[in-house]
């Protein structure tokens, strides 16, 4: 692929929810899990320029020309026809963004910013676009400062990670089951590498928080809490370990169906975390 440009679903000048601090937060297009509760499953493939969603836009914002969907975002109104069509987990609605391109927005934010998480999607996916941007950011003078984060859901192998190990400033790691059936069944994947990549970035001072997403009934999490604290406190008992709770609102198929998880369930599995050594642990702020 080529290095100097990504595929952005969308690019988020402001959070402090996805890493230390303030950040500018880059959503790379393309997924190599298929997760029953993505809420966002249009991210999860590269649109393949099939055409099918084209006529399908109220709004005339879509064309197709060369074999290719062209985007018109002055025309768009956000209605998501397009992304309901579409057969392949995709959206027409996706910027390419040169390195360049890049840089210019985060120099637009940047009095305001501590440093920048590339998400997804997920982010690994576009690897050499990552480590072109974190080498660049960290050999150029007025943005050095900025730390580098990555938001992954732990799968790439450790020689991708060794890729980025010296840009990168840490990084967050979604373990979304404990046992690999749990693991295969939630998001069509095995769960070693997720726990190998935990185990490798801790190592080289790289992990900066671990999340569990609490889904009543349909993950492991909870009654695997004695397991997921040893091995964390294997690592460190300091481990930053951030629980979220799965909400049904907004969520597609059969996930639908399933329960939010309450305040209680969340707190009870925090509190089990902690009797088994765990000693960072931040809770969701809001339960919906
Ligand atoms: S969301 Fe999609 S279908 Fe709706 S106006 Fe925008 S491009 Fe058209
Ligand atoms: S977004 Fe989906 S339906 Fe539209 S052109 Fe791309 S692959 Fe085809």
């Amino acid at each position: 692929m080529n290095k100097s440009w990504a595929i952005v679903n969308k690019l988020l000048p402001f959070s402090c929810v996805d890493g230390p601090g303030n950040r500018l937060v880059i959503f790379l297009q393309g997924c190599n899990f298929k997760c029953l509760n993505c809420h966002n499953p249009y991210t999860i493939s590269l649109c393949k320029e099939c055409g099918d969603c084209v006529n399908t836009c109220p709004h005339q914002a879509l064309s197709f020309i060369n074999h290719k969907v062209i985007w018109q975002t002055s025309a768009c109104q956000q209605c998501d026809t397009c992304i309901n069509t579409c057969g392949y987990h995709s959206t027409p609605m996706t910027y390419k963004y040169s390195l360049e391109d890049i840089l210019i927005m985060i120099r637009k934010y940047l009095p305001f910013l501590n440093g920048i998480t590339v998400s997804g999607g997920e982010a690994t996916m576009q690897l050499p676009f990552i480590e072109k941007l974190f080498k660049t950011i960290k050999q150029t003078n007025d943005l050095k400062h900025l730390t580098c984060f990555i938001d992954s859901n732990g799968y790439l192998a450790q020689t991708g990670w060794q890729k980025v190990a010296d840009t990168m400033d840490g990084a967050m790691i979604d373990l979304k089951a404990w046992n690999n059936q749990v693991h295969k069944k939630l998001t069509g994947r095995d769960n070693l590498r997720v726990k190998n990549t935990i185990i490798y970035l801790a190592k080289i001072k790289k992990l900066y928080e671990v999340r569990f997403l609490v889904i009543p009934e349909h993950t492991d999490l909870q009654d695997n809490a004695k397991h997921l604290a040893q091995f964390l406190t294997e690592i460190s008992p300091n481990i930053k370990v951030r629980i979220n709770a799965f909400h049904n609102h907004g969520v597609h198929g059969i996930a639908k169906t399933w329960k939010s998880a309450t305040k209680q369930q969340v707190e009870t599995f925090a509190d089990q975390l902690k009797h088994y050594g765990l000693k960072d642990i931040m809770l969701p702020s809001v339960y919906l």
